[in-house]
């Protein structure tokens, strides 16, 4: 039976690769220091054999029993305002908690996935955005301590390829929405669902000129799946080219959820990338991969997610207390 070690296990993406890493027959290794994650999100799997979880920080010495055939490294605080509040554990979980895996991998001979993003373009000056571009990256700006993080991941990654003839892997990452997501971790589609649930008004920030292409779970871990299993090394973007500004999707949200809300308008955080959609042609090339799912159907499942969630779940302002995380 091949063995996976899955990090950041307990999030939404993570949980998403051990149910499919499970479903074709791997043994599953889920690591997670639970910050942002949260194990509802594996608790379905507690009676499952080969599912063992690791309650783990990566950016400390990793070490896991017998052997390992992949590795897929999924932990990082993912949302710009999870950056704010916890940014030095974000840049550590990208540089050192790499190392420690780039490591782990080397010495049990394993393949390695890492989650890379389409942050390493930055606000972007081409579009759409392909993996030539190099991008366009404010390293001392509120999103730098993930951007930075996730550039330098690319470069220890390549570096431990290139010296060591590690076999490795670079997904890039583009949004991606589904079941498991947080709902209040102030990502756009947590946030405008949550609102529209709670009969509040829906945030826009900006003018909401600002664009993204949003990708479904499934379409998603099917693109990463293929990246692992083929040969090759340099980063590929996986995302939906699919692409819609801010504005407009407040509004299709608020007819998909039947809700009469109003849209207001907020100040646009600092550095937010004003367009996104990635070139995916390499994907379809390479794996023989696109996206399946389209936004309504995905964000139809989506919803019903959220609306599934527990009333005080639902209201609760928080759901990650921080606080212990944070050396003063
Ligand atoms: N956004 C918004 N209202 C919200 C949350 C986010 O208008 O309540 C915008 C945000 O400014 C950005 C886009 O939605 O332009 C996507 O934000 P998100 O935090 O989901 O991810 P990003 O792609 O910026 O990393």
């Amino acid at each position: 039976m091949k063995r996976v070690l899955i990090t950041g296990a307990a999030g939404f993406l993570g949980s998403h690769l051990c149910d499919r890493f499970l479903a074709e027959g791997f043994y599953v290794i889920g690591m997670d220091n639970l910050i942002t994650g949260d194990l509802k999100n594996i608790e379905h799997l507690n009676d499952n054999g080969n599912f063992e979880f690791k309650f783990h920080d990566v950016t400390e010495y990793v070490n896991v029993d017998n052997d390992l055939d992949y590795i897929l490294h999924f932990a990082s605080p993912a949302s710009p305002i999870d950056y704010l509040k916890i940014p030095i554990q974000t840049l550590k979980v990208g540089a050192l908690g790499t190392h420690n895996l780039l490591g782990l991998a080397k010495k049990k001979q394993a393949r390695i996935l890492i989650a890379s993003t389409s942050e390493v373009y930055g606000d972007p000056l081409i579009h759409p955005q392909t993996e030539e571009y190099y991008g366009n990256v404010n390293t001392i700006g509120p999103r730098g301590v993930y951007d930075e993080a996730k550039r330098f991941q690319e470069s220890i990654t390549m570096a431990y390829h290139r010296f060591h003839g590690l076999e490795t892997r670079i997904v890039r990452i583009f949004n991606t929405y589904g079941p498991r997501m947080r709902l209040n971790d102030g990502r756009v589609i947590p946030a405008f669902m949550g609102q529209a649930l709670r009969g509040e008004n829906l945030t826009v920030f900006g003018d909401g000129s600002q664009t993204r292409s949003f990708c479904y779970v499934d379409d998603q871990v099917e693109g990463i799946y293929r990246l692992l299993m083929s040969d090759y090394s340099l980063p590929v973007n996986i995302g939906n080219p699919n692409e819609i500004s801010i504005l407009d999707f407040a509004e299709e949200i608020i007819k998909l959820t039947n809700s009469n809300q109003k849209i207001i308008f907020k100040e646009l955080p600092k550095d937010d990338p004003l367009q996104r959609q990635p070139d995916i042609s390499l994907a379809r090339k390479l794996l023989n991969w696109q996206p399946k799912i389209d936004r309504t159907e995905g964000m139809k499942i989506t919803f019903e997610y959220f609306k599934s969630l527990s009333e005080e779940e639902l209201y609760k302002k928080e759901h990650k207390d921080f606080t212990k995380h944070i050396r003063k």
